[in-house]
């Protein structure tokens, strides 16, 4: 079954009231080969923290995946940094859950924020909104609040790790585990094959915190002006930038320029 009917099938199921847990109860359903697959998946962080020590930094969107790679990374004490954006547009639940995670693990997340004068500028010159006018406007803003402060979090590293996976979207359909960015480091993608059942079987064995935006039917999370919830059936991603044609759907962390 596809994600996307996985999703609509279980949601429309239930017809579950977004509650604490809901998205545990409706969603854990591991594969077959899921014990196999977390066996792979910390082997390639294993060997990633080897092979770039000290150079390597786990991007983390605060979303659901990647709370999955940051239990793996603290459970099993593997020398990889943490980092994510806080682009200023977050859900107030996803902020908190820095904290969460510093708490939760005992290790320190590095903050990267877009610089200020920038953010000054933009909304001066296009307005709180501007993410809504054009393509164009919704992308200088990820450009600003992301894109910038990404490259300050890889500077100086050689690898970054990520939690995307393939059934995310269509356009992630042709990704590998280890990849090259555009500018030749290594990214690795040790989620790969994960199932949207298999990460939420390993939150419910592990009890890895998560942001409960997720219970609210949220399955990907980016900024509040961007994000919302999605309907039965709808697809992974619907609720990502919806007004706008799906090929635009990429904020540019995750696409090759060549
Ligand atoms: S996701 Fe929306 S608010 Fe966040 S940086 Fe991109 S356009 Fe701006």
């Amino acid at each position: 079954m596809s994600e996307a009917s996985t999703l609509g099938a279980v949601s429309s199921l239930f017809g579950e009231a977004a509650q604490a847990g809901s998205a545990i109860r409706l969603y854990q359903h591991p594969s077959a080969d899921h014990a196999e697959k977390v066996a792979a998946t910390l082997a390639c962080l294993k060997a990633a923290a080897t092979e770039h020590a000290g150079h390597i930094v786990q991007a983390t969107s605060l979303g659901v995946e990647d709370m999955v790679l940051t239990d793996l990374i603290a459970r099993h004490a593997l020398p990889v940094a943490i980092g994510t954006l806080e682009t200023g547009k977050l859900h107030a639940e996803t902020v908190a859950l820095i904290g969460t995670i510093e708490s939760t693990y005992k290790l320190s997340v590095e903050i990267y924020r877009p610089v200020q004068e920038s953010v000054i500028r933009f909304v001066r010159d296009h307005g709180e909104k501007a993410m809504y006018e054009s393509i164009d406007l919704r992308k200088a803003c990820c450009g600003m609040r992301k894109l910038e402060p990404l490259a300050r979090m890889l500077q100086g590293r050689s690898a970054w790790i990520t939690g995307l996976r393939r059934e995310q979207s269509n356009n992630r359909g042709g990704m590998q585990l280890r990849e090259l960015d555009d500018q030749g480091r290594a990214k690795y993608n040790p989620l790969i094959d994960w199932t949207w059942g298999d990460i939420w079987h390993y939150v419910a064995e592990h009890q890895v915190p998560y942001n409960p935006l997720h219970d609210q039917f949220m399955p990907s999370i980016g900024c509040e002006p961007c994000t919302r919830a999605i309907a039965v059936g709808e697809d992974f991603r619907a609720g990502r930038w919806w007004w706008e044609d799906e090929k635009a759907k990429e904020c540019g962390l995750h696409v090759h320029q060549k």
